[in-house]
């Protein structure tokens, strides 16, 4: 299957610090694919650059903006608006052709209809996230970028959360998440992404992290990518030999 994503060459200077170097990937449709790696490494950045929020130094996304649906880790939600008041809001600024069939079409895929008259203050985190998910679904992208979507959840909103996004991408939508929860990304990407100081390290099945990471880190992909990151990460990083 084609790609629907294909980043190339991405680089990111922040001044003096090179956030990102040379990352370039494919993602495929229907694709849920993790970025992972630790404190600092580029991925807020990369997912970014992805949805269009900030322009890479040099490199391209296949993509414009108004085709990467984003879910910012805070999301940026109007508390004192209902959910349904958000969604028609960001529709608007979408300038999505039907605003109002939008609106429905998100409370009916997120399964928050019967809350769509409620303030967003006082929903729960889960259904919060569910909301600002759907705010990066509104315009209905292909690709879809997910910034540590599961970091504020308990574990059942989390089942709940990743039931939904698994949903997404066997509808077709390409997801792209990053996360520091490992073993979520080992139970529900179909590849992995680990990213050390900017530098696109690894690109494969999470099976494959752990095969690479060789008898020290067994199933567990938590230990096969620390074991990995000890031998693969830039120099500058390493502990001593
Ligand atoms: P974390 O897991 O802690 O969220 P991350 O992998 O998402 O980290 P980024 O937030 O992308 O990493 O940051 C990558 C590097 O770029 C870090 O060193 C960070 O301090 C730096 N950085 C990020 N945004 C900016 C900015 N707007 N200005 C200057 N430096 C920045």
């Amino acid at each position: 299957m084609s790609a629907v994503l294909s980043v190339s060459a991405l680089a990111k200077r922040y001044g003096e610090l090179e956030a990102l170097h040379d990352v370039s990937f494919q993602v495929r449709a229907g694709e849920l694919v993790a970025v992972i790696g630790p404190n600092g490494a580029g991925k807020t950045t990369l997912l970014s650059i992805i949805a269009g929020i900030q322009p890479p130094t040099a490199g391209t996304v296949s993509r414009s903006a108004n085709e990467v649906g984003w879910a910012p880790q805070q999301p940026a939600l109007y508390s004192k608006l209902s959910v349904a008041e958000n969604l028609e809001l960001f529709a608007r600024l979408e300038k999505v052709a039907e605003p109002r069939a939008a609106v429905a079409r998100m409370l009916e895929q997120t399964g928050l209809a019967d809350r769509a008259r409620e303030p967003v203050a006082r929903l729960s985190g889960g259904n919060r996230q569910r909301v600002n998910v759907a705010l990066g679904l509104i315009a209905d992208p292909p690709v879809l970028a997910l910034d540590e979507p599961s970091a504020s959840l308990d574990p059942a909103q989390r089942g709940r959360l990743w039931e939904f996004v698994g949903g997404l991408a066997r509808g077709g939508t390409a997801v792209v998440f990053s996360t520091h929860n490992v073993n979520e990304a080992q139970r529900f990407a179909d590849r992995v992404l680990v990213l050390a100081e900017g530098h696109l390290l690894f690109d494969g099945a999470p099976v494959t992290l752990l095969r690479d990471a060789g008898e020290s880190g067994g199933d567990d992909l938590e230990r096969a990518l620390v074991s990995f990151l000890e031998t693969h990460a830039p120099t500058s990083k390493r502990g001593p030999a």
